[in-house]
C-alpha cells in the first residue's frame, strides 16, 4: 500500500470535501473580528440560511464544471458531507444549547467520508459510490430518522434531558475511540476488507491475525457497534440508546456467522485455530460454533 498512488475517486472526493468544508470561510473570517456568538444565529436566521444557500449553489456549479458522469457523482457527495461537517462544526462552536447535536453531524458526516477515502485507499477494486454507505439500508436510515426526531421532540419538551454535558462526553469518547478502531481494523486489513461479505475466497484473499485483529477477530464490526451507541449517547436519546444497541447487536451478531461460515471454509484449520485463541471482541457474540 506504500508508495502506492491515490485513485482518482479517491483524490476527487478529498478536493470536493474540502470545497464543500468552504462553507465555514465567511464565519471564519468574520470571527477574527468579532465573537463566536453570532455564528449560530448566522445559521439558522433568514440572511445566513440565504448566503448558505447560494455558497452551496456556487460549489455545486463549480462542480458541474469540474467533472463529468461518476465523477461528478463522488464529488456532489463528498461535497455534501463536507458541507454537514462544516455546518456541524459552527453549531459545535456557537454557544447554543444545539452543541452536542453540531458533536453529532460532525461524527455522521466524517464516518461516511472516511468510509469512502480508506476503501480507495485499501481497496480502490471494491470502491463504488456505495462504499460512503449513504444508503446503507431502509433500517439504517430509519434509525438515522429515529434519531433526530427523538432528539427534537426530546429537545422541545425535556430540554434539561439534552444538557447533561457528562453524558455526551462519555458519548463523543465512544464515537471517537470506535472510528478510530474501525478505520485501525480496515486499514490492517487492507484489499481483505470489504464492505459486501464475499463468499468466493479472492487468489490474494489471507487471513488478517495482526495489530487489531490480534485482540478481536471482528475489530470493525466493534468499532461500528460502539460508535454507533455512541452517538445516540451523545444526543442524550434513550430511547434510541437501547434501539441501536439491541439492533446493531443483533445485525453484527448475524453478520458474524455469515462471514465466519466462509472464512472457515476459505482459511480451514488456521481460521478455527485464530478463532479458539482470539474474541469476537462483541458482547456476548462468540460467532458460529465449530464441533
Ligand atoms: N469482520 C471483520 C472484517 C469486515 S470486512 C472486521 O470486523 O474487521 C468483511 C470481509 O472481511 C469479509 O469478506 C471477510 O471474508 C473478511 N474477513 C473477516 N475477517 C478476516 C480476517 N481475519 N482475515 C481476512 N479477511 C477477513
Amino acid at each position: 500500500m506504500a508508495g502506492r498512488k491515490l485513485v482518482l475517486e479517491g483524490r476527487v472526493s478529498i478536493k470536493a470535501f474540502i470545497l464543500g468544508l468552504s462553507v465555514l470561510v465567511i464565519p471564519l473570517i468574520r470571527t477574527c473580528y468579532g465573537h463566536v456568538d453570532w455564528v449560530f444565529d448566522y445559521l439558522t436566521e433568514t440572511p445566513g440560511k440565504i448566503v448558505i444557500c447560494i455558497h452551496v449553489a456556487v460549489i455545486n456549479g463549480l462542480l458541474l464544471v469540474a467533472y463529468r458522469g461518476p465523477l461528478y457523482k463522488v464529488a456532489v457527495r463528498a461535497c455534501f458531507l463536507g458541507v454537514i461537517f462544516g455546518c456541524g462544526l459552527m453549531i459545535s462552536c456557537s454557544e447554543t444549547t444545539w452543541t452536542h447535536f453540531g458533536w453529532y453531524l460532525c461524527s455522521l458526516s466524517f464516518f461516511h467520508y472516511s468510509e469512502y477515502l480508506v476503501t480507495a485507499i485499501i481497496n480502490p477494486h471494491s470502491l463504488t459510490l456505495d462504499s460512503f454507505l449513504l444508503n446503507h439500508s431502509v433500517e439504517y436510515s430509519l434509525a438515522a430518522v429515529s434519531s433526530w426526531v427523538e432528539f427534537t421532540v426530546e429537545k422541545l419538551t425535556f430540554p434539561e434531558l439534552k444538557q447533561l454535558n457528562w453524558l455526551s462526553v462519555v458519548g463523543l469518547l465512544l464515537v471517537l475511540c470506535g472510528e478510530a478502531l474501525r478505520k485501525a481494523a480496515m486499514l490492517t486489513a487492507g484489499s481483505n476488507f470489504n464492505h459486501i461479505v464475499q463468499n468466493e475466497k479472492a487468489q490474494s484473499h489471507v487471513l488478517v491475525t495482526s495489530g487489531v485483529y490480534a485482540y478481536f477477530r471482528h475489530p470493525s464490526y466493534v468499532g461500528w457497534f460502539y460508535w454507533s451507541t455512541g452517538t445516540q449517547v451523545m444526543l442524550c436519546n434513550p430511547v434510541c440508546i437501547l434501539g441501536y444497541t439491541i439492533a446493531s447487536w443483533r445485525f453484527f451478531r448475524e453478520r458474524i456467522e455469515e462471514e465466519e461460515l466462509s472464512l472457515i471454509h476459505f482459511f480451514t484449520e488456521d481460521y478455527v485455530e485464530y478463532k479458539k485463541r482470539v474474541p469476537t471482541g462483541l458482547p456476548f457474540i462468540s460467532g458460529i460454533r465449530v464441533n
